[in-house]
């Protein structure tokens, strides 16, 4: 195992010092106040993808090392220095996935899922793993949700996906920009690639220096640099769109043709490239909208929803290092990982960019419902006679809390208060032993006694 260059191997104490364990460099803990957000977000898509026909599938966390070599592609920058590779005890090189179309493809090819009805349409959620510098909007554990149309090769496909991104983004009340582009073929990416490998070398010492390496790796990321002086070089490269063949730009203009159809709103940006080898022909990313630095509130019901525009910053820029979601076409991907030649196309789109987005947009979450009863309680018989009646209103549909640890009913009143509950039921060794039970009204303060045998019926009675 190779040894750490500087300083201590994290989680080994210091002489004489007890181990205090902490978060890897990366990762982040997600606590009730922020999940709230990726429950919202998660229920909206899931409920979406199914409203589609798409179905869900849950895939290992672990796979092959060699499964995103061969799929995501050995160049980009995900394999080359990103990926979180060991090995396992039986000596097999295994890593986090960085990404989950190709573990999608794998399972696809295994399950011998072309024997079912194409296209098959699957939907999934869960963490992803990639060994990057973190900063905002960029972790090593992040969480993506995505889908998939396996077994199509027609632009209905592609347009079903970014009809699907639109809707998603929309119904969480978000603002932003759909970029698109074609990547052409095998056959006219061969051409552009000498094109722009051309004409991105006679400008080579303008370029940044990870920039300069790409010339021969991949020319084509060159076109995605955020370098300001690449920039101004990558505005006068040619055009990808200008040289696909009939069959791409055909299928190109079908796309677009669909998703003006169902008025989607797009932006064709030449400069959409997507970091994976996998993508071939349409290419998208879902940009946030510029969102100037001292903006009003805004409600998902006051402002027309997922207004796209083409706004000019006051803030930052957005652009595909702040990418809510990205995806295109992979034609190519199961066969090269020894399927049958499947055409397909999906989005994956990054929940915890979403999350941000939804808070620096200002919009609401839904209210989620708040507890209509408390029950406290005096004393210990008492507190075995609440966990009960607890639990049998809690079981007739209820929204039921208690703190059944304190022992004051003064401290267990102030904890009814502050949740804003109405009603609150008391529990003292007098009410236990005649089998009673007080309901207080919390806003007038007037308390009533009544049989615990008839407490669900008085409940319904002034909450139902
Ligand atoms: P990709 O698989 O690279 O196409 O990424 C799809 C989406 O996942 C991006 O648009 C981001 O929203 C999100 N994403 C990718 N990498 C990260 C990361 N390191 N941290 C947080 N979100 C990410």
């Amino acid at each position: 195992m190779s040894k750490r260059k500087r300083g201590r191997p994290r989680g080994r104490p210091k002489k004489g010092k007890v181990y205090t364990p902490h978060l890897l460099r990366g990762m982040k803990d997600i606590l009730p106040e922020e999940q709230k957000y990726f429950d919202f977000i998660e229920s909206k898509a899931e409920n979406l993808a199914r409203s589609f026909g798409f179905e869900k599938i849950s895939l290992p966390i672990l796979e092959e090392a060699e499964l995103f070599k061969k799929g995501v592609g050995l160049t980009t920058d995900i394999v080359q220095k990103e990926m979180f590779i060991f090995e396992d005890l039986a000596g097999d090189k295994i890593c986090l996935r960085p990404e989950a179309t190709a573990s999608i493809c794998r399972a696809y090819i295994e399950h011998g899922m072309s024997n079912l009805t194409q296209p098959v349409k699957l939907f999934y959620s869960g963490p992803m793993f990639r060994y990057e510098r973190p900063q905002a909007g960029r972790q090593r554990q992040f969480h993506q949700f995505g889908l998939e149309i396996l077994g199509s090769d027609k632009p209905v496909a592609d347009a079903q996906i970014i009809l699907f991104a639109r809707d998603f983004l929309q119904s969480l009340g978000l603002k932003f920009t759909i970029q698109i582009n074609s990547l052409g073929c095998v056959d006219c990416r061969k051409i552009y690639r000498k094109k722009i490998f051309d004409f991105f070398k006679s400008k080579k010492t303008f370029l940044c220096k990870d920039c300069r390496k790409r010339l021969k790796r991949n020319p084509l990321r060159i076109l995605d640099c955020k370098e300001t002086n690449c920039q101004k070089i990558v505005v006068q490269a040619p055009q990808i769109v200008d040289f696909l063949c009939e069959d791409c730009k055909e299928h190109f203009t079908r796309v677009l043709e669909f998703l003006d159809e169902v008025g989607v709103i797009y932006n064709l940006n030449s400069r959409i490239v997507r970091g994976l080898d996998y993508y071939n022909r349409t290419v998208f990313e879902i940009w946030p909208a510029a969102v100037p630095k001292q903006t009003s509130e805004v409600l998902p019901s006051e402002e027309k929803q997922g207004e796209q525009t083409t706004e000019t910053s006051q803030s930052e820029e957005p652009s595909s290092q702040s990418a809510l979601g990205g995806g295109g076409r992979y034609d190519h991907l199961i066969k090269s990982l020894g399927g049958q030649q499947t055409a397909a196309c999906g989005v994956a789109f990054g929940l915890e960019r979403i999350v941000e987005e939804i808070k620096k947009q200002q919009v609401k979450l839904p209210k989620i419902k708040g507890p209509q009863i408390f029950i406290a309680q005096i004393g210990d018989l008492a507190r075995q006679n609440a966990l009960r009646l607890f639990e049998n209103i809690r079981q007739e549909g209820f929204r039921i809390v208690e703190n059944l640890n304190k022992d004051s009913l003064r401290a267990q009143l102030e904890i009814a208060n502050k949740l804003g509950v109405k009603w609150c039921l008391i529990l003292g060794q007098q009410e236990v032993l005649n089998k009673t039970i007080i309901i207080r009204d919390m806003t007038s303060g007037s308390q009533e006694l009544v049989d615990q045998e008839k407490i669900i019926k008085e409940l319904r009675k002034r909450l139902k």
